[in-house]
């Protein structure tokens, strides 16, 4: 065990270690057990939700100002301890420090800005008879469920949000990168009240029992697809609304008038940042046939001098996958490619003795029915296609069952924007790539996902409409009259 502190639990505002035999945390770049985390048992799901349940009230009737401002002091505290949770975020994630970092803050800054947001009442009908307001209330008690490639910002994503509009929030990391999310309990106790953000940790039983339990009003979960229609069937026998961020595909279309040098610099990072942990990776690429042997160079250029390695070290750019399970999906895909005798434009040899180190492989023109193309390897392996028809690689990038991202590349903005506009996804760029903020919603068309994060939008998915329709004078006078007078 290297780290020399014990991780609890935060619920109804308190420490709590966990009733089941303690969670291993692994460091994916040693494969070195690191730390143990807490195994949350039903009864203490039960106590956070019931917790959540009690806090809600009260919650909900603070007014949105002061909601706002313990938003914006659970931002401060974050970044205060940026260092600390970033140090941590490599140590159990893999990715590099700096990029560790960059997640921690720019995650702070996001609920902060989501904080500035605001959601008003709207009067659709004022006249002699009635004014009827409909209003945004909260849904209740959140369950959120987070993965494991993008811990910190995934679960702020989430908890901003629902407290921002009056819900209260019980939160549950990955079994696979607990440490943080705990953190993050530990640093809103004495910001949020006691009960509105619980954190529990536990293994592959505590999301079924989250998503079964019938005192959470809302689900709110990133994850794969297949995790993902288990989470809306078991929330579906109380009816408990549902966002789902899920798995990716993201096409990247390169037409022949671009920079290819350039181009291929940014579309190599795109496709391997966070070791292609991502779920708007760019996952395949399109490239015009005419540029398509050069901008394969410039790829091995590129990848020729990235630098992979541990985490903590300086200057690495790529860390190892999160977790073994990752590690052999991903080789899979890479030995199924080399048994079809699939070209192979990059591939980095990594030198390690421990650690799920996968270098970055770029596989040329493979069939467009193998699953290298078709779904989602969620590690360093990327398909390049190629196309000289527009209207050909249109239907080629739409033809997939997901539809979260999609990127188009020409020195033709206007042009590009044209294609750009026939793409089916949540989230469509034109020469740049991966560019979210917290004033737009981002989220999956067709598998990809149902409903949407951040932007306005994102923040009424944790809400209901109510529409109060309030009738000026007193209560049906006429009728009371009528009645009155039958009785005489
Ligand atoms: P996963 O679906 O295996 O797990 C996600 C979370 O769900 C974990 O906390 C896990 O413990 C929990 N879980 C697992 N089974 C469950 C069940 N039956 N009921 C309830 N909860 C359950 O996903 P992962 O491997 O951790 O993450 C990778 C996937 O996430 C990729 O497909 C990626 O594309 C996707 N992702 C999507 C987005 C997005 O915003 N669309 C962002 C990041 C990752």
């Amino acid at each position: 065990m290297t780290l020399d502190r014990e991780f609890t639990m935060t619920i109804c505002g308190e420490p709590a270690r966990g009733d089941l035999e303690p969670l291993l945390v692994v460091d994916p770049a040693t494969e070195q057990v690191i730390a143990s985390a807490p195994r949350a048992g039903r009864g203490q799901l039960d106590l956070a939700v019931q917790g959540a349940r009690d806090a809600q009230p009260a919650w909900a009737a603070t007014p949105v100002a002061e909601r706002k401002n313990v938003v914006r002091q659970l931002a401060g505290r974050i970044t205060e301890h940026a260092d600390e949770l970033a140090t941590l975020l490599t140590q159990e994630q893999g990715k590099p420090r700096t990029n560790a970092r960059t997640e921690v803050v720019r995650a702070a800054q996001w609920i902060r800005s989501l904080a500035d947001l605001e959601i008003d009442d709207v009067v659709v009908v004022d006249d002699a008879d009635r004014v009827v307001t409909v209003r945004r209330v909260p849904l209740g008690v959140v369950g959120a469920i987070v993965p494991w490639n993008f811990p910190v910002s995934l679960a702020l994503w989430k908890v901003g949000p629902a407290l921002l509009t009056g819900n209260t929030i019980v939160l549950k990391p990955s079994p696979n990168t607990p440490l943080t999310g705990l953190v993050l309990g530990e640093l809103a106790r004495d910001v949020v009240p006691a009960g509105a953000l619980s954190v529990v940790t536990g293994g592959d039983e505590l999301g079924p029992w989250m998503t079964a339990h019938p005192g959470i009003d809302k689900i709110a979960f990133t994850g794969s697809t297949e995790t993902g229609k288990r989470v809306m069937a078991s929330a579906a026998q109380h009816l408990a609304r549902v966002t789902l961020e899920l798995g990716g595909n993201d096409p990247a279309i390169v037409m022949p008038d671009v920079d290819v040098a350039a181009t291929a610099e940014k579309l190599f990072w795109a496709c391997f940042n966070n070791s292609s942990q991502y779920c708007l990776a760019t996952k395949r690429l399109y490239v015009h046939d005419e540029i398509f042997e050069e901008f394969a160079h410039h790829l091995a250029r590129v990848a020729a001098d990235v630098r992979i390695g541990n985490g903590m070290d300086e200057g690495v750019q790529l860390g190892p996958l999160q977790n073994r399970r990752q590690y052999e999906v991903v080789q899979d895909f890479i030995a199924e490619s080399r048994e079809r005798g699939d070209e192979f434009l990059v591939e980095v040899p990594v030198d390690h003795d421990a650690g799920y180190f996968v270098g970055p492989v770029v596989v040329g023109r493979p069939p467009e029915d193998s699953r290298l193309v078709t779904e989602e390897p969620f590690g360093p392996i990327v398909p390049m296609l190629s196309f000289t028809d527009v209207d050909d690689v249109v239907a080629r990038a739409n033809d997939s069952r997901y539809g979260l991202g999609a990127s188009v590349w020409s020195a033709d903005y206007a042009r590009a924007e044209e294609i750009a506009r026939r793409l089916g996804s949540g989230v469509v760029w034109v020469n740049e790539v991966q560019v979210l903020s917290p004033f737009f919603p981002m989220g999956g068309h067709r598998q990809s996902g149902i409903g949407r994060e951040n932007g306005v939008e994102g923040l009424l998915e944790y809400t209901n409409t109510q529409s109060l329709s309030v009738r000026k004078g007193p209560a049906s006078a006429p009728r009371q009259a009528a009645a009155r007078a039958a009785l005489r």
